[in-house]
């Protein structure tokens, strides 16, 4: 697997704290990672020692396979941006003159650029604007723009939903789709709207005290494994022959529920529950959820 971020036995301390514990981590390249944990979990420390705003304590971390304590990492975090806590602009200068100044910085000569991102953010009618006059949702989409600047094949983003209101939030997942899908860019998210995550995650990492708990892939989720068919009838044992004959898994919880392993196919299972005599009161099929999945891992004592 090309993992474009790699993280081997992290560790960072604070003193006596240990807040990365021997943490590993595997993104993809091409993924939307979401890194899901409590507050506390280690998170921002993990984007921080990234981003190299902190010096690990041991263990390494490689972006995109340089590691991050070698001498090039410098030139191999040009690809890179990050939104860490929250988007860093200057406020006293207009939205267009802040995308300009991170071209400077990062030294990007051509200028026009910030129109293509600010456009990108749908920002490009508020680019006169003051940074400091824009609403929270906009300072997000400003610093996503922002992050463009050199196009970066990754992006960290720490809480970009925090505080956003629905339209703000439905904005920002599909601005990190479209770059992700069109400019192939990874995302690595923190967010604790587990819900919202699941809307745009391709892969997950669960952390609980600096260490990693769980990776699972949207699509291992969603796998037949995971998914049940819970079925309401008075015939449960015409319908276990039934569920035999299918060849299927399945657990009779009483008289007249039985939960079946697998999403049944309704098209091909009422016909051939309706010839075994079989009367179905209802039938209802159990996706695992990101929460479920949090929940199994983590264990109901912590809140998100
Ligand atoms: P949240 O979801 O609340 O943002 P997080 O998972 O991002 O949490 P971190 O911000 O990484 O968690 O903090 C992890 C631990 O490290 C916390 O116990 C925090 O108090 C501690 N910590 C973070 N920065 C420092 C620092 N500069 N000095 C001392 N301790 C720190």
């Amino acid at each position: 697997m090309n993992y474009i971020l790699e993280a081997n036995k992290l560790c960072k301390k604070y003193g006596r704290n240990t807040v990365l514990n021997e943490l590993d981590l595997h993104v993809p390249k091409g993924a939307i990672y979401g890194l899901i944990g409590r507050n506390g979990a280690g998170k921002t420390t993990f984007m921080r020692l990234v981003a190299g705003l902190i010096r690990s304590n041991g263990g390494d971390c490689k972006l995109m396979e340089v590691s991050i304590n070698s001498k090039q990492i410098n030139d191999i975090r040009r690809k890179m941006s990050t939104i860490i806590e929250v988007p860093a602009f200057y406020p006293d200068i207009t939205v267009r003159e802040n995308v300009i100044e991170m071209c400077r910085l990062r030294e990007v000569e051509d200028y026009s650029i910030a129109d293509e991102y600010l456009k990108l953010v749908s920002l490009d009618k508020d680019a006169g604007k003051r940074a400091s006059k824009l609403s929270l949702g906009m300072k997000q989409r400003l610093g996503i723009a922002m992050a463009m600047v050199g196009n970066p094949e990754i992006i960290l983003l720490d809480e970009p939903m925090n505080g956003l209101d629905p339209q703000g939030i439905i904005d920002i997942r599909n601005i990190i789709l479209d770059l992700n899908k069109n400019r192939n860019i990874t995302f690595v998210i923190s967010s604790h709207l587990l819900d919202e995550l699941s809307k745009v995650a391709t892969h997950y990492g669960f952390i609980s005290d600096g260490r990693l708990i769980r990776e699972i892939s949207a699509e291992e989720i969603k796998k037949d494994g995971n998914t049940t068919t819970t079925v309401v009838t008075p015939d449960t044992v015409k319908l276990a022959v039934l569920l035999d004959s299918m060849k299927l898994q399945y657990e009779i919880k009483s008289s007249s529920e039985a939960v079946v392993f697998a999403q049944l196919d309704l098209e091909e299972f009422m016909p051939q529950a309706k010839e075994a005599g079989i009367e179905i009161n209802s039938l209802t099929v159990n996706s695992e959820s990101l929460e479920n999945v949090y929940l199994n891992t983590m264990g109901n004592k912590e809140n998100c």
